[in-house]
């Protein structure tokens, strides 16, 4: 990159380079390299004529569609300071995020998928003088002329990004173009793409990893399939059709086209595919031998939250081992220490807090407090999650602080119990928390859901099971509960732990 370091920067690069070549495909249309510099700069014209200007909150809740993705350049041509929310939001979490970042303007889709947006936008901005806008089939259009030059500053704040609210509130996470765009390029370097790859994007784009998958693509210069809603099999029809090579998603995406290609086993869902890369939640080790062997693809998976979207990631090159069993190796400029919890570093392959320092760190929270609380006194920013560095270099992921189940004083890691539980045939996904007990502490409880056509669960069966597979006695589950569906959250499926807690307490 050069001096300034900003996304604007990169979109005029590669229009230069490569103005004709596919940036986006969605359904039967498509946007070219040029078309999002040129209708990019028209959509930040139309923005600045209604008020919008350099450092101006913009939030917006926008499905993942081709003018979405040109809103949000437009916003960085401009130099606003955007929030992007996930479309599947409602008033609590909508509400966090207007009024934690102050937004000024937003955007939303008017009513998408029987659901009133612009109703919900004038409920909860009725105190507060907030400009609401439709961005879905049109976009705000001006006369580019008026436009002064983009701004020159990749470290400014121009990115308020909401926490999934796994462990507690969604937090308002400040990012620079420049941080961004680090996580962007390494992302880049980890996949080994090619401009003659075709990507897509199972994620919303309002998610952190959006920005970071479009660098991607202005790096290489290839496309991506956009989904506005995805759901399997109809996905599978536009990635054949558009010869996908590339899938990204998340663990619950990987397991989706794992079922679809059991449907079929004889054939290949999309023959184009070779690669699916994701991250973002557990992936129990099984999985990932399962989507090599039964599908001949082979499956990346790395490490990343909303204050660093990408910390590690797997190598398509590596050896199996390290694929199926750690989330990959930080890229260069991301320096990993793992400590106790006084911050003092662990030696090699000793579980400890994982800290995180490197040019796509976040600049912090909003919250001026949770933003100190969150770098130590060398600026690593304290991630809450627990691991270890192979020796290889290699980072394995062990759980999360918080989600340590503590019985008899005895520290139990969910994860390791999730693992066994997952190989088992009955068991889909599953999720294992601790519940208040008041002569444990915390009793271990697994709440399994079960794949179609899976025979009766027992309690007394499972942890016959999991002895069996030499889990410690006192590890073992003291309950189970059998759902339906797990909660999980719509921007990556993960499971919200906190809610089954709150079930089952
Ligand atoms: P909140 O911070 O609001 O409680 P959250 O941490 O779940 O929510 P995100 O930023 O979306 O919100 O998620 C980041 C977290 O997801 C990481 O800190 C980690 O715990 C988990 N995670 C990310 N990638 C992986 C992975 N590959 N394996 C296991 N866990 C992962
Ligand atoms: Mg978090």
């Amino acid at each position: 990159l050069g001096a300034s370091g900003t996304f604007w920067e990169l979109v005029e690069r590669r229009a230069d380079l490569t103005p004709d070549r596919p940036f986006l495909i969605q359904d039967d249309r498509t946007l070219t390299f040029g078309e999002l510099r040129d209708r990019g700069e028209r959509v930040a014209a139309g923005l600045r004529d209604m008020g919008v200007r350099p450092g101006t909150v913009v939030a917006w809740q926008l499905p993942t569609r081709i003018e979405t993705v040109l809103l949000s350049f437009a916003l960085t041509r401009i130099g606003a300071v955007q929030s992007p929310v996930i479309p599947f939001y409602r008033d609590r979490e909508v509400g966090f995020a207007l009024r934690g970042s102050e937004a000024e303007f937003f955007a939303v889709p008017g009513t998408w998928r029987g659901f009133d947006h612009t109703a919900m936008a004038a409920r909860l901005t009725a105190d507060r003088p907030v400009t609401v806008f439709e961005a879905y089939d049109s976009l705000p259009d001006g006369d580019p002329a008026v436009l002064p030059p983009p701004p020159a500053d990749g470290t400014a704040v121009r990115w308020i990004y909401w926490t999934s609210g796994t462990t507690s509130d969604p937090k308002g996470v400040l990012h620079t173009d420049r941080s961004l765009i680090a996580g962007g390029s390494c992302l880049a370097h980890a996949l080994r793409l090619s401009a003659d790859d075709i990507g897509s994007v199972a994620f919303p784009f309002a998610h952190v990893g959006g920005p970071d998958y479009a660098v991607m693509l202005l790096l290489y210069g290839f496309p991506a399939v956009l989904f506005e809603h995805f759901a399997m099999p109809g996905a599978l029809a536009e990635y054949r059709r558009h010869g996908v090579t590339v899938a990204g998603g998340s663990t619950a995406f990987y397991s989706m086209f794992l079922a679809e290609q059991r449907r079929t086993p004889d054939r290949k869902p999309v023959p184009t595919l070779r690669l699916l890369a994701g991250g973002g939640a557990p992936k129990p080790p099984e999985l990932y031998h399962a989507v090599v062997r039964e599908m001949g693809v082979q499956l990346t998976h790395g490490y990343g939250m909303t204050e660093v979207p990408m910390i590690t990631m797997g190598d398509p090159e590596d050896t199996a081992e390290h694929l199926a069993g750690t989330e990959g190796r930080p890229p260069a400029g991301m320096e990993i220490r793992i400590t106790d919890e006084d911050g003092e570093p662990l030696p090699r392959g000793t579980d400890g807090e994982v800290r995180l320092r490197g040019a796509a760190v976040c600049a912090g929270y909003l919250d001026p407090v949770a933003s100190a609380a969150v770098f130590d006194a060398e600026g690593f920013l304290i991630t809450g999650d627990v691991g270890h560095v192979r020796e290889s270099g290699h980072l394995v992921l062990t759980g999360r602080l918080k989600d340590i189940i503590i019985r008899k004083g005895e520290n139990i890691s969910a994860k390791e119990i999730e693992d066994l539980l997952h190989r088992h045939p009955d068991v889909g996904d599953t999720a294992v928390i601790g519940l208040p007990d008041r002569e444990r502490g915390e009793l271990v409880c697994a709440v399994v859901e079960q794949p179609a056509g899976a025979g009766p669960l027992t309690l007394a069966q499972v942890t016959a099971y999991l002895r069996a597979e030499g889990l410690s006695v006192h590890k073992l589950p003291e309950r189970l509960e059998v759902v339906d569906a797990l909660p999980r959250n719509e921007a990556l499926r993960k499971v919200l732990k906190y809610r089954l807690r709150e079930r089952f307490s």
